[in-house]
């Protein structure tokens, strides 16, 4: 079978890339309610992507932004190193680092959460798109799923990965007891202009009762309309009203796309959730990494060569 090399290609950049200089973004931290500065940095071939704790000057403060240090996933994706030092809130800006297709960088922040902007990962992309990135002289891996693998909670809620013929696909389903919410699905395929589109807008959200307990707790502090949709009883509270009608569902494949990223590389297969969230999108990664069989890594220079030669033959 011919494979197509147009989607190869525009699908999954075969070089490696980095950003083409720095960037920055302030806004305020969700818990601290802090002002909160992330910049990106270009970084060399086979860096992946690394936190680094600016503030933090008398132990390591770097943090690869890949699954094994993830420590949290209670309420977001937080990753922390051997050191204790912890970056947290991480997931929409390695939702636009996937998305943007970026391999390589340093991900510098001043405090313990990363911004939390709008919510969405819009602010991010368009920080991408502004900076631009560049391609390196090192071909780009992959993450093929060769069989399925799930993970299933005590609660029975189950995530999969299964293999695909090519791209990253997902598959989400939310239930919640909320009129204005209620049971929402979507289908989507990873590509930067879809996840600009159909996915980077998309506000993370909560219930009023669930801010009043965090603010309880000296969290939430900078948790605002401004930058979550907060839902009460069957509406919402956000009097702009939501940016579209499946805004729920398409923020939590929003996460999932984050999450998924810390697998260090882009994954060729489908994705399929229910009501899952961090943890399990952690726990996940962790099965498929656990056994050599359940993928391939492999090297998408080779793979556009390949059916380069295919076409030549045909
Ligand atoms: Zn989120």
């Amino acid at each position: 079978m011919i494979a197509d090399i147009s989607r190869i290609s525009s699908e999954y950049k075969v070089c490696q890339k980095t950003f083409r200089s720095s960037i920055f973004a302030v806004g305020v931290g969700v818990h601290s309610g802090a002002k909160a500065k992330i910049s990106f940095h270009p970084a060399p071939i086979d860096t992946g992507l690394v936190f680094r704790r600016i503030d933090v000057t008398d132990k390591e403060n770097s943090i690869p932004a890949t699954y094994e240090y993830v420590v949290d996933t209670k309420m977001c994706s937080c990753f922390g190193n051997k050191a204790g030092v912890t970056v947290s809130t991480a997931e929409h800006v390695m939702a636009a680092l996937s998305a943007c297709g970026v391999t390589n960088a340093y991900i510098d922040v001043d405090g313990p959460e990363i911004p939390i902007m709008d919510g969405s990962a819009r602010d991010f992309v368009f920080l991408f798109d502004c900076v631009g990135l560049i391609e390196q002289d090192a071909p780009l891996k992959a993450l093929k799923i060769k069989k399925e693998v799930s993970f299933t909670d005590d609660k029975g809620i189950t995530v999969s990965l299964s293999p695909a013929q090519d791209g990253l696909t997902f598959d989400f389903a939310i239930d919640f007891p909320a009129r204005i919410i209620g049971h929402q699905e979507t289908k989507f395929t990873l590509s930067k202009d879809s996840f600009k589109k159909e996915i980077a807008y998309a506000r993370t959200f909560c219930q009023l009762q669930e801010i009043e307990y965090l603010r309880s707790l000296g969290l939430a502090r900078g948790g605002s309309l401004e930058n979550a949709i907060v839902v009460n009883g069957d509406s919402i509270m956000n009097p702009e009203g939501l940016r579209d009608e499946l805004e729920f569902v398409r923020h939590k494949t929003l996460d999932a796309v984050g999450d998924l990223y810390q697998a260090g590389m882009p994954i060729i297969g489908a994705f399929k959730g229910e009501k899952s969230g961090h943890y399990h999108n952690n726990m996940l990664l962790r099965e498929v990494f656990k056994d050599a069989s359940n993928y391939e890594i492999i090297d998408l220079n080779e793979s556009v060569e390949e059916a380069e030669k295919n076409v030549a033959v045909a």
